[in-house]
């Protein structure tokens, strides 16, 4: 039977990665600080521990973040949220110091450990500034990396991690998988708390309105997106941790959106009739979308799945999570 490590599995990624594993067969040890917030995690076994604790690196108690040797592992724990908290600056140093730790310490473990096929998930947040203040600028290619110059600390983070997996494949022969994700979104997801990235977010506002209302958006609300459903992120994740190329590659949607039109989509899938009002806010770069050329030629993959139909999803499960917290408040 294959076995998984998933790390950050109580997270959004990790939680549903663990239940694809699982269905695939899989034996999964789940790790995370905390325990999923709505559904129980489907994994074999699950720790809770912290990434950037060397002292948790007790091999034989098992205590060790990679207790044994695994035929997969996947590394998605990170410090992380949507735009309210990654370019306001004021958790620049958290996101810096637990990220970079939680790659320095998973990477050592499993190569300790002799688990050597490792996956690492980027994000889009690494490419440079500079390319991406046009809205209408090409989608973002794998090369278009360097010259490096990412519009926040978490983008760096994630650079520099990139170049750790990397100078371990070249070293210490470890078997590296690494994407960048582009805008992951479905059910499960944070949806509020100020860690909620911009899909959900606006699902959140949408299902709290009443007939009539205003929403806000941050900005103009011209800055331009590509939004990929769940289900097609995990399986671009395993079609490369389970093909011979390292990477990185990006997964994403073709479908770029505005956010303005992201936000009139889900007000439509609501049959609310809403407004949209402009206020300032963290908004990030003007155009962030995925080309997935690189991935399609070297796998034969690219998503299919539509962001309406994805957003049909997310808004019926957010929409239930604003009626249960009404419902809680109101006991
Ligand atoms: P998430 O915040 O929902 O999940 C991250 C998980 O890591 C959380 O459950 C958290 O508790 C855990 N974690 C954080 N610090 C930890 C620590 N010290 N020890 C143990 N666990 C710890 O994020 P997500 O949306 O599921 O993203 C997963 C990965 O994909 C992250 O690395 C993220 O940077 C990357 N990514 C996500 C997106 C996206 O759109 N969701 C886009 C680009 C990149």
């Amino acid at each position: 039977m294959r076995t998984a490590l998933v790390c950050g599995a109580s997270g959004f990624i990790g939680h549903h990665l663990v239940s694809r594993l699982k269905r695939e067969g899989c034996w999964v040890r789940g790790v995370d600080l905390k325990f999923p917030g709505y559904n129980k995690s489907e994994a074999d076994e699950f720790k809770i521990m912290d990434l950037r604790d060397f002292n948790s690196w007790d091999f034989d108690s098992r205590r060790c973040i990679v207790d044994r040797r695994y035929d997969e592992i996947y590394q998605l724990a990170a410090d992380m949220g949507g735009a309210g908290y990654l370019f306001t600056g004021e958790n620049d140093a958290n996101v810096l110091r637990n990220s970079a730790l939680i790659n320095l310490n998973v990477l050592e473990s499993a190569w300790r450990a002799d688990s050597r096929r490792i996956f690492f998930s980027s994000s889009a947040c690494m490419y440079p500034e500079t390319i991406q203040l046009d809205p209408k600028y090409d989608a973002l290619k794998e090369l278009d990396a360097y010259p490096a110059q990412p519009d926040s600390e978490y983008g760096w983070e994630k650079l520099f991690a990139e170049r750790l997996y990397l100078a371990y494949a070249r070293n210490y022969n470890m078997e590296v998988r690494i994407a960048r994700f582009h805008n992951i979104f479905g059910p499960e997801g944070t949806w509020g708390g100020g860690k909620e990235k911009s899909s959900a977010a606006m699902c959140r506002k949408v299902a709290e309105a009443a007939e009539g209302d205003e929403i806000e958006v941050w900005g103009d609300g011209e800055q331009a997106r590509t939004f990929l459903y769940i289900d097609e992120c995990l399986e671009g994740v395993l079609r490369l941790m389970r093909s011979s190329h390292t990477g990185p590659f990006n997964i994403g949607s073709d479908e770029r959106v505005t956010i303005n039109q992201m936000a009139q989509m889900v007000i439509a899938i609501s049959g609310k009739n809403l407004t949209i009002r402009h206020v300032p806010g963290p908004q990030g770069v003007r155009g962030r979308c995925s080309d997935n050329t690189l991935i399609y030629d070297t796998l034969g993959w690219r998503p299919s799945y539509s962001l309406r139909a994805g957003l049909e999803k997310t808004y019926a499960w957010v929409a239930e999570q604003v009626r249960l917290t009404k419902d809680k408040k109101e006991v």
